[in-house]
């Protein structure tokens, strides 16, 4: 059984004025990435939108040295962008559609989407979305060191660094031991 991971595609990763954007690298992806989004969904596949979820209050956060505030909850950053955010809301009330707060890079981290996987004998991830060489970088190693299968969709992924997502595509087939879809 397999599940798609959609990763952080959200208005301040991907839109022009985004507080952390990919920008044209990030929107450029936006049509690949929609379409395997829903061809999983028609094919009644578990789809998992594992989205960043920051808060101003949470003063301890390390991201808080690291990057400028995104994400923020009830804001229009962590909107999905472009046109996923029309496939999300016309099947966000399916059974087989998810949605993930995460707090750190990883989907994994401190969520239950491990024990969700599990329950539906889910054994191969798909990897969306952004930052190739953060999010969806840590996504895969906890993935890989949890046992399961990885797949990525190299025209669905994209980062604002280059050399960092040309860096991590190599780091997911060659120690990772994942599947790179192009
Ligand atoms: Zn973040």
């Amino acid at each position: 059984m397999r599940a798609l991971l959609s990763i952080d595609y959200t208005n301040d990763f991907v839109a022009t004025d985004g507080a952390l954007t990919t920008g044209a690298d990030g929107q450029l992806i936006e049509s690949e990435l929609v379409a395997i989004t829903q061809a999983f969904i028609e094919n009644g596949d578990f789809v998992v939108f594992a989205i960043d979820c920051h808060d101003l209050e949470d003063v301890y956060h390390p991201e808080n040295n690291l990057f400028p505030p995104h994400n923020l909850v009830g804001t229009d950053g962590r909107t999905l962008y472009g046109s996923l955010a029309a496939l999300y809301d016309a099947h966000k009330e399916s059974r087989t559609v998810h949605w993930i707060d995460k707090r750190h890079y990883s989907a994994f981290s401190v969520t239950d989407l491990d024990i969700r996987l599990r329950e539906r004998g889910i054994t191969e991830i798909h990897l969306t979305g952004v930052c190739t060489d953060i999010c969806i970088l840590h996504t895969a190693v906890d993935a890989y060191n949890l046992g399961y299968k990885i797949v990525i969709h190299e025209k669905a992924v994209a980062s604002f660094d280059p050399i960092g997502h040309e860096w991590a595509l190599r780091h997911f087939a060659g120690s990772l031991g994942a599947e790179i879809i192009n």
